[in-house]
Order: structure tokens, then C-alpha cells, then sequence
């Protein structure tokens, strides 16, 4: 998606890293071993359909496997390549390291337009894709644990799963070779929604710490604040309606394919979901706002925060210096090119960069995958031993409140709701909350500690390289 002229995908992530190295001690054998994709594989196979044998062309790139497994997403598109792969593998690794997931980093894609093929077509594909990288331990519980990206979901997911089951009979731990399964088959309450949540409580520990926001000429917090979310997939879509229905945040406008849809007075996420659920994905004709032909232009409108949620590449050189934006958090992997980044930072916008803004999804599939090893449901340990330390408060609140000094009354209402404990979800939100906060003071850390490092970007970059040069350190090549 980058203009011509600008370095490719890969060669864009690599040259952020050095950016990093070049601010760390790591000597030139380590940082070349961390850097380099370990290997991509690449296949293709046919499919007998409609009468005749379809070819597809599939990848599964490992960049690192300094920690087992290696972990990343499948994505479906046309414009998947193997450029792509590697570096979206890279990212994974740097972003498993950040949020201190135990894994090294992986990718896998398919040219596919999903759109093309029904139900039944996609289950036969993705089964034949699965079967191959199966074969070869490029999905394994204990190797390489894909998940959902652009164009996949818990569907395909579920159908991997089995796949994987089918050939693994006698293996326990089958479930654990893929996370983003739907609940019922093995995944975790709130895997779908993770990624849009895990922006939510950046933005949420961005404005919390107020000297930061200075920094992009912003003050207070979410409530009333602007932003244009462009790509209301799965993250855009989760991103854009928590920012809005939980913090008070204005979505001033919407982009996507077919052009944008932008209204000051603000537009209600969930309705223009409902609206593209029903219209093929299209914006246009939806009557609460005004559609836009050229989204482009949107992407460049004033407002306080710019999410890009879909591709990479999408600001540019062709466009970095029109963006007004103060502050732009990367939802996607890589939509804003290395040029386009150095554009941005010369005029003093801030970016939360993707390597942080969008691990909600493989922190949750942490808790998916370690859920299926351990066998057992997902707090229930936990549950037990709240229960018993609420039990104790409450007979202790009892107490107090027999005290006839004290005067106040404790309800059996709130005796109930206190006795509760709490459900999948609420663990899993409230883990993704702590592990959103504790990787933005990593970064926090080395950006206001270390005056040449000047944005967050390199403070990520650098937060996660130490860890992996350690890793690589204590354990040998
Ligand atoms: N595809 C997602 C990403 O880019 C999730 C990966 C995972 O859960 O393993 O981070």
C-alpha cells in the first residue's frame, strides 16, 4: 500500500528496529540473529471446486523462536505475500516480548478473497491449508499456535482445531494448537473483542498519565474527544464502540472501503455495524451521516485521535504530511510506514505503536492457550479462592456492622453481589487491563528516561529487544 519509492513492508519494520539498536548495546552477531525471519514456508495446494481444482498459495513464517510456542495470526487476503508474512511474523515477536507473552513470533497468510467462496468452500480450504501446515509442526500446541487475523475468525479457527484433532487422536493438549476458537469449542470469553479492548486501555493509560497527552498538545481524558476510526472490522469495530459507549469518546468518522461516513455531532458505532451487516459491507446510503466517496481525504480530516484499524501502509508518504491528527494509535499492524513515521514525529505527533496498541489479541489468547493445557475452566481456581476471601470480609463487615456504635446496616444485597465472584470475562478483561498498563510504563520508562529516545515507537522496540536479547542470552543460540 505504500507509495512507490518507500521500502517495502518488512524492510519498513526492520529499518524501526534499527532505529532501536542503534540507541542498544547488543552487538552486531545478536542483533542480526533477532532481527532475521528463522524461515517461511510456502505451499501450494488444490482444491477440487465447482468441477475443477482451484490453486491457492499459502505461507507460515517463523521469525523467532527464542520461546516456544511461536504465536501469530492467519490472515486471508488477496494482497497476502510472503514480504507481508515475514513481517508481520517480526511484529509478533516483538510484540509477544512487549506484553511478556512466553512466545516467539510467527505469521501465516492465504491469497484468498473469503468473499469469493461459501461456507462450505472455505471449510474445505482452510482444512487442505491446515492438513499442510500440520504435517510439517507449523501448528502445534507446543510449536507454533496460530490464531485469527484479517479475513479468519473463530470459524476457521474452530475448523483448524479439528483438523489438527483429527490427526492427533492421542494427543491431550489438541485444543491448545490454536487459539480465537469459538467458547464452546474450547476458547475463551472475550477472545473477539480483545484486540478493540486492548485499545481501549492504552487510550485509557495514555491519557492517564497527563505529561503524555502534553506531549500531543491533549489534556483530560476520553470523554469528548474526537476520533476517526478508519476500518470497522473486527478491531475497529470493537475499538470505535468501547471508546464511545464506555469513555464518552466522539467517533467523528468512519472509513472503509467504499468511502467514509463523518458526522460532528458524533455516530453510534453499533447502528452502522448493524447497517453493513445488511448491506454487504457498504457505508453508502446509511441516513445518519454524510458519506464521503473519498476516505482518503478522511484520514486526514482534524480530529484528536486517528485510529487506523485495518491495513498496512495506509498513512504514507503520499500522506503523512497532510494528517492532522495529534495523536494516532496503530489498531493495525504496520499502517504507518517508516517515511511516513518520521514525517509524523518531525511535526510532534505522538503514535502508540502497533507492537503495543493491538496486543490485546495475543494477550487473551495466552489466556486461551494456558486454559487449554490446564484442563480446567478459566477461574475456577481463582473463583474458589476470591469466594473464600470475600467470605471473610463479609463476616468481618457482619461484624462491624452488629456494632451498634456504628449504626450502618450491611444488605443482603450487597452480601450477594460481594459473594459472586467473578466470571471468565471479568478475568479476562481485568488480566488484559493489567497487562495494557504494565507494557505502557515499560515503555513510559525508557521514553522519558532516556532523553535520545524521543517517541514510543523506539521506547517499544527497545523494551522488547532487551528482553529477547536476554532470553537469547541466558539459554545460548
Ligand atoms: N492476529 C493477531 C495479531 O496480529 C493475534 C495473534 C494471536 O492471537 O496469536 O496480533
Amino acid at each position: 500500500m505504500s507509495v512507490a519509492g518507500e521500502p517495502s513492508f518488512r524492510e519498513s519494520v526492520d529499518m524501526m528496529f534499527r532505529r532501536a539498536t542503534a540507541l542498544m548495546d547488543l552487538g552486531p552477531g545478536l542483533q542480526e540473529k533477532i532481527r532475521v525471519c528463522n524461515s517461511t514456508y510456502t505451499v501450494r495446494f488444490g482444491v477440487r471446486l465447482r468441477g475443477k481444482i482451484e490453486t491457492f498459495v499459502g505461507y507460515r513464517s517463523v521469525h523467532s523462536e527464542h520461546m516456544e510456542p511461536v504465536k501469530g495470526g492467519i490472515r486471508y487476503s488477496l494482497g497476502v505475500n510472503q514480504d507481508e508474512v515475514e513481517a508481520l511474523a517480526a511484529l509478533m515477536t516483538y510484540k509477544c516480548a512487549l506484553v511478556e507473552t512466553p512466545f516467539g513470533g510467527s505469521k501465516g497468510g492465504l491469497c484468498i478473497d473469503p468473499r469469493a467462496w461459501d461456507e462450505h468452500e472455505l471449510e474445505q480450504i482452510t482444512r487442505r491449508f491446515a492438513y499442510e501446515l500440520i504435517k510439517r509442526d507449523l501448528i502445534h500446541p507446543a510449536q507454533n499456535v496460530p490464531a485469527p487475523d484479517m479475513g479468519t475468525g473463530e470459524r476457521e479457527m474452530a475448523w483448524i482445531a479439528d483438523q489438527y484433532a483429527r490427526m492427533n487422536t492421542t494427543d491431550i493438549n489438541a485444543k491448545a494448537c490454536v487459539t480465537g476458537k469459538p467458547p464452546h469449542a474450547g476458547g475463551i470469553q472475550g477472545r473477539v473483542e480483545a484486540t478493540g479492548r486492548g485499545v481501549q486501555y492504552a487510550l485509557r493509560e495514555f491519557f492517564r498519565n497527563p505529561e503524555d497527552a502534553a506531549i500531543a498538545g491533549l489534556s483530560g481524558d476520553l470523554d469528548g474527544k474526537r476520533v476517526v476510526v478508519q476500518g470497522l472490522g473486527n478491531v475497529g469495530y470493537h475499538a470505535a464502540k468501547f471508546l464511545s459507549e464506555e469513555d464518552g469518546a466522539k467517533v467523528v468518522a468512519i472509513i472503509e472501503r467504499d468511502g467514509a461516513l463523518v458526522n460532528e455531532a458524533g455516530i453510534d458505532v453499533e447502528d452502522v455495524r448493524q447497517w453493513m451487516n445488511s448491506s454487504g459491507g457498504m457505508l453508502a446510503g446509511y441516513p445518519k451521516a454524510q458519506h464521503v466517496v473519498d476516505g482518503a481525504k478522511v484520514l486526514e480530516m482534524a480530529c484528536d485521535i486517528l485510529i487506523p484499524a485495518a491495513l498496512e501502509g495506509v498513512i504514507n508518504l503520499g500522506n503523512a504530511a497532510r494528517i492532522q491528527a495529534p495523536l494516532i494509535i496503530e489498531a493495525a499492524n504496520g499502517p504507518i510506514t517508516y517515511g511516513a513515521d518520521e514525517v509524523l514525529r518531525a511535526k510532534g505527533c505522538v503514535i502508540i505503536p502497533d507492537m503495543y496498541a493491538n496486543a490485546g489479541g495475543v494477550t487473551v489468547s495466552y489466556f486461551e492457550w494456558v486454559k487449554n493445557l490446564s484442563h480446567i475452566r478459566f477461574g475456577r481456581m481463582q473463583r474458589r479462592a476470591e469466594e473464600s476471601r470475600s467470605r471473610l470480609l463479609v463476616e468481618e463487615l457482619e461484624r462491624l456492622s452488629n456494632d451498634q456504635h456504628l449504626g450502618w446496616e450491611l444488605t443482603p444485597d450487597f452480601k450477594k453481589k460481594f459473594l459472586q465472584g467473578s466470571d471468565e470475562l471479568a478475568l479476562v478483561r481485568s488480566g488484559l487491563d493489567d497487562t495494557m498498563r504494565t507494557a505502557y510504563q515499560a515503555m513510559r520508562e525508557i521514553w522519558h528516561g532516556r532523553p535520545e529516545v524521543g517517541d514510543l515507537r523506539v521506547a517499544a522496540y527497545i523494551v522488547s529487544i532487551s528482553r529477547i536479547a536476554a532470553t537469547y542470552k541466558s539459554k545460548g543460540l
